[in-house]
C-alpha cells in the first residue's frame, strides 16, 4: 500500500498568517462579553449601582448575521449559565418595574413560535423573549459573508425544512402564517441537481492516517463501484466486502421472520452487524464508521442496526424488512419508516430565514419587506427588537438565571424572572413563563421544580456538534476534481461540501466555479465506544475547550489535502472562517441500544417537561425530536397549557 510521505504543510503554507475575516469578532462584542463573564456580577440595586448601559443591540451598525470568528455558542454567551451551574450565587435582581403578560426564555424557533401563539391566542398581549446569545434564532443562525461584493448566505445550524414525518398542521400552520408556503417554494427555489449538472459528483477522502494514503475517491453512488474504488488504499477484500453491502443482496439473518429481524436488529449497533454478521474487512468498518454523525452526532458503533436500517443505510435489502417501524426505535429513522420524511426545503441561510419570518409577524418593522423573498436578503434592524412600549420586546445577550413564582406554585398570581446583562442582574414580572431553552438548563432556573422532574430534565443531553462556514474566493479545484460534496470518515471534519444551490427573490447562487462561494463543514466530536450519552458528554467539554485557532488549522490543513488535487490553495482561496460551535446541540432522541424501553408516558422528557403553576416548557428537547416542527409543537404544547386550551 503506497504512503504518502510529504511533510505536514507549515503554518505559513496553510495561510494562518494571511488577514481573512474570522478574528474581527474577537476584538469587539464578544470579547466585551467575554471579559464580564469573567468579573463578579454586580449587585442589583443599591445607590452606587452604576446605571444601565445602552444594550449593544440598541446601538448602530449592530448586525451579528455578518460576525466570523468563533460563532453558534460564541464567547460570552455560556459563562452566566455555566456559574450557575456550578452552584454560584448570585445577586439579588434590581427590579425594572416591567410587567408582562408573558415571558419566554429562549428565542430559538420554539421560543418565538411559542411568542406567535400566545399572541394568535391574546393579540393584547405583551410578550417579552430573552436569549443568551447575541443574535436570535437559537440553532437556527445565519452566516452571512460579502466576498467580492457578493452577499453569500450559509446556516450556521438549523439547515432545512425536513422531518422524519410530514409538518403536522401546527408546524405547517406557523410557516404559513409567516408567509412560507413550503410545497410551493420547494418547487420554484432549489436547485438540487445544479452541481450534478455540471458533473459534479459525492466523493470519499480517504486519509493517510486511517487507510495509509491520501486519496479522494470520486463519484459515489454514481459510478460502478469498481472505478469508483480504484485507486483507493484499501485490500481487494474490503473493496469486494464494500460492493457486496453496498448491493446488499444477501440474507444475513436467514431463517427469521421480518419482526424477528427487526428485534435482533434494534438491539444490535450496525458496527456490530457490519462486523458480526455482514463480516465485512475491517477497514470497511473504519469507512462507515462515520456515516450516521450527520444524523445523530455519534459513530455506528452507537446507532442501532435497525435504526440504520430505517435511514435507508446499505446492507438490508436481503433481508427482506416489512416497511415501517417497531416500538422502540428511535425517532428519526421510526418516522422515516412509517412515513418517507417531510418535504425538504432548505432557504440560503437554512431555517434563520424561518426565525426572522417569525421575528417580522412578531415586530413587523424589524425586518424591512412583506415577502418571504424579501425574508432572505433583508438586514434585520436590531434597535427595533426591544423598545418601550412595545407589545413584544426580543432581548439578546440576556442570560435567564431564575424563574420563580410570587408565592406557592398553584396560587401565585405572577412569576418573577431574573437575568443577566452586561454583568448585571435584572427582574421582570409576568403572568405566564414559557421555557423554551434547553431541559438541562432547567432545573437550575427553577429550583422548586419537583425532584422526579428536575431528575427527568437533567437527562437531556444533547448532542454536540460544528457547523463551520468557509467562504472561498472561487471553487475551481471543486470543479476540476469532479465533486461537490465529500465524506472524510478519518477527518477531524466528517463532510464538506459546497454550499446547496437556491435561487429565491433577489438572492442567486453562483453558477460558475470562478464565483465565490461557501463550503459547510461539520465535525461531531464524541468518542467511539461509549454510550451516546458519554459521547455527548466528552464531545460537548471537547468543543469549549477548542480554541478557533485549532478549528482553523484543521480546516486549512483539511481543505488542502482534500483538494490538492484540484490546485486548492487554503493560503490564498480562503476569504473568511466563521466556525458554529453547538456544545448543546441535536435535542437527545431515543436510542434503543442504550435506553430502556418503557412507555412514552414514562419517557424522561415526557415527565420533565409537566407544567409547574405559571410556567411550561417548550423547545425541541420536550419533543426528543431535533427538528422545527417539533420546536413548533412543543411550542404550542406549552402555551396551550398555560391558556387551558
Ligand atoms: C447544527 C444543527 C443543525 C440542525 N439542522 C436541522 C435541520 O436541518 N432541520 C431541523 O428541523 N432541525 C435541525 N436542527 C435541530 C434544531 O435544534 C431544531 O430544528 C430547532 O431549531 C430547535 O429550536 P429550539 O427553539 O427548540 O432550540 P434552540 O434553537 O436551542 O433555542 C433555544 C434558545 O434558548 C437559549 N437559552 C438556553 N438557556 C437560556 C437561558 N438560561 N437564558 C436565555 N436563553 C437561553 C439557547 O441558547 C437558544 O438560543 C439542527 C440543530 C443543530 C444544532
Amino acid at each position: 500500500m503506497a504512503r504518502n510521505r510529504r511533510p505536514p504543510p507549515s503554518d505559513r503554507d496553510l495561510g494562518m498568517d494571511r488577514p481573512i475575516t474570522r478574528r474581527d469578532f474577537m476584538q469587539g462584542a464578544a470579547l466585551a462579553g467575554a471579559g464580564l463573564a469573567a468579573v463578579p456580577l454586580l449587585a442589583g440595586c443599591g445607590h452606587r449601582t452604576p446605571p444601565l448601559r445602552t444594550a449593544a443591540q440598541d446601538q448602530p451598525g449592530y448586525y451579528p448575521p455578518r460576525l466570523t470568528g468563533l460563532r453558534g455558542s460564541h464567547p460570552g454567551s455560556f459563562e452566566t449559565a455555566h456559574r450557575l451551574r456550578d452552584g454560584q450565587r448570585l445577586p439579588a435582581a434590581l427590579e425594572l418595574g416591567e410587567e408582562y403578560d408573558l415571558v419566554i426564555v429562549g428565542a430559538g424557533i420554539s421560543g418565538l413560535a411559542a411568542a406567535h401563539f400566545y399572541r394568535t391566542a391574546k393579540p393584547d398581549a405583551r410578550v417579552l423573549l430573552l436569549d443568551n446569545h447575541d443574535d436570535f434564532g437559537g440553532h437556527a443562525k445565519r452566516n452571512e459573508f460579502e466576498i467580492d461584493g457578493r452577499m453569500r448566505l450559509l446556516n450556521g445550524g438549523t439547515y432545512a425544512i425536513e422531518s422524519p414525518r410530514p409538518y403536522s398542521d401546527v408546524a405547517d400552520g406557523v410557516l404559513r402564517a409567516i408567509g412560507i408556503d413550503a410545497p410551493a417554494l420547494a418547487k420554484s427555489t432549489q436547485k438540487k441537481d445544479f452541481y450534478a449538472s455540471l458533473g459534479l459528483a459525492q466523493s470519499v477522502f480517504f486519509d493517510r492516517e486511517t487507510f495509509g494514503a491520501d486519496h479522494l475517491a470520486v463519484g459515489y453512488g454514481t459510478r460502478p463501484w469498481a472505478d469508483f474504488l480504484r485507486g483507493a488504499p484499501l485490500s481487494d477484500v474490503a473493496k469486494r466486502d464494500i460492493e457486496r453491502l453496498e448491493a446488499g443482496h444477501v440474507d444475513y439473518l436467514p431463517g427469521l421472520s421480518s419482526a424477528e429481524k427487526k428485534a435482533r436488529l434494534l438491539r444490535i449497533s450496525y458496527r456490530d452487524y457490519l462486523k458480526d454478521l455482514v463480516k465485512v474487512d475491517p477497514a470497511v468498518l473504519d469507512l462507515y464508521q462515520a456515516r450516521t454523525k450527520g444524523w445523530w452526532g455519534v459513530g455506528i458503533d452507537a446507532i442501532s442496526a435497525l435504526d440504520c436500517w430505517g435511514t435507508d443505510m446499505p446492507g438490508f435489502k436481503g433481508l427482506n424488512l416489512q416497511p415501517g417501524s417497531i416500538p422502540g426505535m428511535g425517532f428519526t429513522p421510526a418516522g422515516f419508516a412509517d412515513t418517507g420524511g417531510s418535504l425538504f426545503l432548505h432557504f440560503p441561510d437554512g431555517n434563520a430565514t424561518v426565525a426572522r419570518g417569525l421575528v417580522r409577524r412578531l415586530i413587523p418593522d424589524a425586518v424591512p419587506g412583506s415577502s418571504v423573498e424579501s425574508l432572505v436578503t433583508a438586514r434585520v434592524d436590531y434597535r427595533r427588537l426591544d423598545r418601550d412600549g412595545e407589545p413584544v420586546r426580543l432581548r439578546l445577550s440576556s442570560t435567564v438565571v431564575g424563574v420563580h413564582h410570587d408565592g406557592a406554585p398553584g396560587v401565585a398570581g405572577q412569576v418573577r424572572v431574573a437575568y443577566v446583562r452586561d454583568g448585571r442582574v435584572l427582574g421582570v414580572r409576568a403572568r405566564h413563563c414559557v421555557l423554551a431553552c434547553y431541559n438541562a438548563i432547567i432545573p437550575y432556573l427553577v429550583p422548586e421544580l419537583p425532584a422526579a422532574q428536575k431528575a427527568a430534565l437533567h437527562q437531556a443531553i444533547k448532542t454536540p456538534l460544528v457547523y463551520t462556514s468557509v467562504a472561498i474566493r472561487h471553487w475551481r479545484a471543486f470543479a476540476t476534481l469532479g465533486t461537490h460534496s465529500v465524506y472524510s470518515p478519518g477527518g477531524y471534519f466528517s463532510t464538506s461540501r459546497l454550499n446547496g444551490t437556491v435561487d429565491i427573490g433577489d438572492y442567486l447562487s453562483p453558477t460558475s466555479p470562478d464565483e465565490p462561494n461557501l463550503i459547510c463543514m461539520t465535525r461531531t466530536p464524541c468518542k467511539a465506544g461509549l454510550t451516546e450519552h458519554e459521547q455527548n458528554r466528552i464531545g460537548r467539554a471537547e468543543l469549549y475547550a477548542t480554541p478557533f485557532e485549532v478549528f482553523e488549522r484543521n480546516i486549512r490543513e483539511q481543505l488542502g489535502r482534500t483538494l490538492a488535487g484540484g490546485g486548492f490553495d487554503p493560503a490564498t482561496d480562503i476569504a473568511a472562517i466563521t466556525v458554529n460551535r453547538w456544545p448543546h446541540g441535536y435535542a437527545p432522541e431515543n436510542n434503543p441500544l442504550f435506553d430502556a424501553d418503557v412507555p412514552e408516558a414514562e419517557r424522561a422528557y415526557v415527565r420533565g417537561r409537566a407544567r409547574f403553576g405559571r410556567i411550561a416548557i417548550a423547545n425541541s428537547d420536550a419533543g426528543a425530536g431535533a427538528y422545527t416542527d417539533v420546536a413548533i409543537e412543543q411550542a404550542h404544547r406549552a402555551v396551550a397549557e398555560l391558556l387551558g386550551a
